[in-house]
């Protein structure tokens, strides 16, 4: 049997990075960037007014005795955000200008409104008004055009996952639409003759089929696009009815009937229907019977079919696993860089060593003045979801490892988003 190690090999080498779509950049956050954004725009795009106040020529302030003196000028003009002015400003002019205007020819710098000391406040064109400003700069409160970037500039580089602040940008330099990998589109299947709707009350034998909604939102948390498609049930054509559409997506995850069981029949149908398996079962606790296999789709990148166990622990590792890293392969991530779940942490109370599988056992980790801390939590095995939704981590037990004490060093993966959202 394969290890986690092997098995993470053998995806990374059937995973092809998805073909790039183009998107409205309102629907591009979290996907990768895969060309440049050029400006077509400098920023600020004119020397422009960072107060309301009176753009003035510095001359007129600098050459005051250590900006003592209050200074009076004819307003000559005035600029609203949004309006241009062809005005030239000489020696003794002011214009009155908002916030975000862009200051007039001749003008250098802005005089808060603050700053005057007679006339109305208003300073309206054809008034004077008489300003003071003791701690005045030279280009004061004008923020120089193109001083940020100009136009033909690479703003944001092809590969950066795009983050709000980047869709800003691409706004702000008329980027309407980007070049991403595309979400990766994942089908859901969930077998069983003893699953009904999760709506419905479980008659003698049923369960609530747990593992769609769960694995439904277990994709979506990574970005990519859930297409939950129901129960099957144990039988072949029931399975093949749901697989023929399942394969039709970049991803389809199965859950149940991959054990040895005779009711088991996902990895053989799976297979008559040409998928190729590339490994079936892994050594770890819970999700030993995994199953992963590769189909060839026409003109696309080849559908990764996982035949996850249908206990929902199980299913769930096996997702954070195996099935995560392979969504980030096909929508262009490293496997290096998803690897920063996994950190050393110190073991608080004693634990039992490994068997003859590694142990992902549920658990509690706690930042505490820099250390990273590791309790492993009381857990019923693969079927108990309860112990599972207290965790935010994984402690990892390798195989045959001896027993365990206080302080130990132990790898652990934190189930990401909880874990920060705790450790806030
Ligand atoms: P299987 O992998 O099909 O042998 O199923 C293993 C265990 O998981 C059985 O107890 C199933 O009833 C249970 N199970 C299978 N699929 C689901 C599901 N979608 N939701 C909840 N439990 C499931
Ligand atoms: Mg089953």
């Amino acid at each position: 049997m394969i290890d986690v190690v092997e098995a993470l090999r053998r995806i990374e080498k059937a995973a092809v990075v998805s073909q790039p779509r183009r998107v409205r950049i309102e629907n591009a956050v979290g996907l990768q960037l895969r060309e440049d954004v050029i400006s077509d725009t400098d920023s600020p795009p004119w020397h422009r007014s960072m107060m309301d106040g009176f753009a003035v020529i510095s001359n007129d302030f600098a050459l005051t005795k250590d900006n003592k003196t209050i200074v009076t000028l004819d307003v000559v003009a005035e600029i609203g955000a949004g309006e241009t002015t062809a005005i030239i400003l000489k020696e003794g002019q002011c214009v009155r200008v908002m916030t975000g205007a862009p200051t007039p020819s001749g003008a250098d710098a802005v005089i808060p409104i603050e700053r005057v000391v007679t006339g109305s406040l208003d300073g309206h064109v054809g008034e004077c008004v008489s300003l003071h400003d003791p701690h005045f700069r030279f280009g004061q409160h004008v923020s120089k055009k193109a001083s940020f970037f100009h136009a033909g500039q690479t703003v944001i580089k092809s590969g950066v996952e795009l983050e709000p602040v980047h869709i800003g940008l691409a706004a702000e330099v008329g980027a309407s639409h980007v070049t991403v990998n595309a979400p990766p589109r994942v089908s859901i299947i969930t077998t069983g003759n003893e699953l009904i709707p999760n709506c419905q009350i479980p008659g003698k034998g049923q369960i609530r089929n747990t593992n769609e909604p769960m694995l439904s939102a277990a994709v979506a948390r990574c970005g990519a696009e859930p297409i939950p498609m129901g129960i099957a049930r144990d039988h072949a054509e029931s399975l093949r009815a749901l697989m023929a559409q399942g394969l039709a997506a970049d991803i389809l995850l199965l859950s149940g009937g991959v054990s040895a069981g005779d009711y088991d029949l996902v990895p053989r149908t799976l297979e008559k229907m040409g998928v190729e398996c590339i490994f079936h079962k892994v050594s770890l606790k819970p999700g030993k019977p995994i199953w992963f296999g590769v189909f060839q789709r026409p003109a696309a990148a080849p559908t990764l079919v996982f035949g996850l166990p249908g206990n929902p622990v199980s299913a769930l590792v096996c997702f954070e696993l195996f099935v995560r890293p392979a969504l980030g392969l096909v929508s262009g991530q490293s496997i290096d860089k998803q690897s920063g779940s996994h950190h050393s942490a110190e073991l608080v109370g004693s634990m039992k060593g490994g068997g003859d599988r590694p142990v992902y056992h549920p658990c509690r980790l706690e930042l505490s003045d820099g250390r990273l801390f590791v309790e492993a939590l009381k857990w019923g095995g693969s079927a108990d979801l309860l112990g599972l939704s207290r965790a935010n981590g994984l402690l990892v037990v390798p195989k045959n490892s001896g027993d365990y004490q206080e302080g130990d060093l132990v790898e652990v993966i934190s189930l990401v988003s909880r874990f920060r959202h705790e450790s806030e």
